[in-house]
């Protein structure tokens, strides 16, 4: 794993140390920390100890690493840009939580349960003998399950959107304190720009190689706010055919991964759910649904200016970042694409 110190790197080690299918043999970070245990090394954030298998691990230099089939990468966006085709070009699967390769035309941004074909495009990589695989923006995440029922069933014009993002998006130690407590930040560099231009990728088709995005625009504004963790995102959508809030409704309640089938160890029983009560979702209330997986959507209602609105939460490190990248593996693992 690299960048595995991190805020995300962290998740990845707990999601990873005893995972049933994938074990993890090697965590590299920057010169900060290579040298070091990972117990030194890292400035552990999570309530759940840190596993002691991994604890005593001597974080290595990210350029050492080629003794694995996957490389979880939770670096930071220009590190990864330069280190991800290198370890890619070694023969290794990149499974990356960075920005930098996520509107590459020959790398799949992948959601399990929104675009497994899209893992097609590995067939026309050029890495080498490895591969690169991304996951989308945390926020994006919550936005495209939200919005793939609603696709499937009516088709989408236009999407509005707000989001109120927690701070742990910023990493570790990210937004000063002083900054952010009893405050509301309007602005997250470069976030509205992913809002607006990877979930035409997610809902878009993959043919020859080629994608083709999905023929909606997205308004996106993004907000900083002192929660830790749940980013909640509200969203106003222009349907391709008009819907009822209750036939709205009912194709979230129905919606079922495609991939079900595989029983991926990371997939939550429901991606979305509809919460039933008026005042839900809340980020310290729902986040952790099915261990962080799972897109709780609330607030259904018809749109005045639009055609429906609702509010959605992700849980931004699992569902959005960590849970994100170790679900896309296991679909790569269960599909035959890592050897
Ligand atoms: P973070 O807490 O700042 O962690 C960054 C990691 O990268 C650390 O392990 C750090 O190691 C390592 N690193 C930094 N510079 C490096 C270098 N030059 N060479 C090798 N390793 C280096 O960031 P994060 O929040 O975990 O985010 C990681 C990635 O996931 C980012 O691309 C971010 O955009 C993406 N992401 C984050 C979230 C979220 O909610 N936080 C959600 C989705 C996607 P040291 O500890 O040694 O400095």
């Amino acid at each position: 794993m690299i960048g595995a110190t991190g805020t995300v790197g962290q998740r990845l080690v707990r999601r990873l140390h005893d995972h049933p299918w994938f074990r993890l043999t090697a965590l590299a970070a920057s010169s900060r920390s290579t040298g070091k245990v990972y117990g030194e090394a890292a400035h552990w954030l999570l309530p759940t100890a840190l596993p002691g298998s991994v604890s005593d691990v001597v974080v290595r230099d990210v350029h050492e690493i080629d003794d694995c089939d996957i490389a979880f990468s939770a670096l930071g966006s220009s590190t990864a840009r330069e280190v991800e085709p290198l370890l890619a070009r070694r023969g290794l699967m990149v499974v990356s939580n960075a920005s930098a390769l996520r509107m590459h035309p020959r790398v799949p941004l992948l959601i399990p349960e929104v675009n497994p074909d899209h893992l097609e495009m590995l067939d026309h990589q050029d890495f080498g003998s490895g591969g690169i695989v991304t996951n989308p923006n945390c926020s994006t995440v919550g936005l495209a399950l939200s919005l793939k029922p609603l696709a499937d069933a009516f088709g989408i014009e236009a999407v509005q959107v707000t989001t109120l993002q927690a701070i742990s998006g910023a990493g570790h130690p990210g937004v000063p304190s002083l900054d952010i407590l009893g405050n509301t930040l309007p602005l997250i560099p470069g976030e509205e720009e992913k809002l607006e231009s990877e979930p035409q990728k997610l809902l878009g088709s993959i043919s020859g190689g080629i994608f083709s995005p999905a023929p909606f625009s997205v308004s996106a504004q993004a907000n900083r706010v002192p929660v830790v963790d749940g980013h909640l995102i509200s969203v106003s959508v222009k349907l391709g055919r008009g819907a009822s809030v209750e036939e709205a409704r009912s194709v979230i309640e129905d919606f079922r991964s495609p991939v079900a089938d595989l029983h991926l160890p990371s997939a939550p029983r429901r991606p979305v759910v509809a919460a039933d009560d008026g005042s839900r979702p809340q980020p310290k209330l729902d986040a952790d649904r099915e261990d962080g997986m799972t897109v709780t959507i609330g607030r259904i209602r018809s749109c005045p200016v639009f055609d429906l609105r609702y509010v959605a939460l992700v849980h931004n490190t699992e569902r959005g970042a960590a849970g994100a990248a170790v679900l896309n593996a296991e679909l790569l693992a269960a599909t035959d694409r890592i050897s």
